[in-house]
């Protein structure tokens, strides 16, 4: 993605679209579905400098860390933020810094959220969290069973 800093009026620019993911060679593992980068963009131009910021948005799915179904992800970079230094006849080249900020931006260990049930919403599994109560519970019982005793003992 390119800028021609001289089409930037004093105003600023404002650049909305989508670019073709397969122009950013980014890794994408295992991901799939994804075909574009979406950008929402501020240009503007202060003497030889141009700030860029603004927010970049894809859509895709990724498998979830948990139950391996693939899961849909939306990957959401609302603080882009690039200040170039704009020499009057070059095109200013946001490809690198675009890819950048996505690869820092994919998810590690993706994992589908849980209903109040702990079941996963794609795969029907069920995941219940170890519990901190059940154990509360059973140390509050014991304590009590020794109160008991020495009472007895008493
Ligand atoms: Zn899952």
């Amino acid at each position: 993605m390119k800028i021609d800093p001289r089409q930037i009026p004093e105003e600023g620019l404002v650049l909305n679209g989508s670019v073709p993911l397969s122009d950013y060679d980014i890794p994408i593992g295992e991901l799939r579905g994804w075909n574009k980068i979406n950008y929402q963009l501020q240009a503007h131009k202060v003497g030889q400098e141009v700030t860029i910021t603004g927010t970049l948005t894809s859509n895709f799915e990724t498998p979830c860390a948990r139950c391996l179904d693939f899961i849909p992800w939306e990957l959401k970079i609302n603080d882009f933020c690039q200040v170039l230094a704009a020499p009057d006849e070059a095109l200013l080249d946001l490809t690198p810094l675009i890819r950048e900020d996505i690869i820092l931006a994919l998810p590690l260990a993706a994992r589908c959220e849980l209903d109040g049930a702990g079941r996963c919403p794609r795969s029907g599994r069920v995941y219940t969290p170890p519990s901190q109560d059940d154990f509360a519970e059973k140390r509050r019982a014991t304590v009590w069973r020794d109160l008991d005793q020495l009472k007895t003992e008493n």
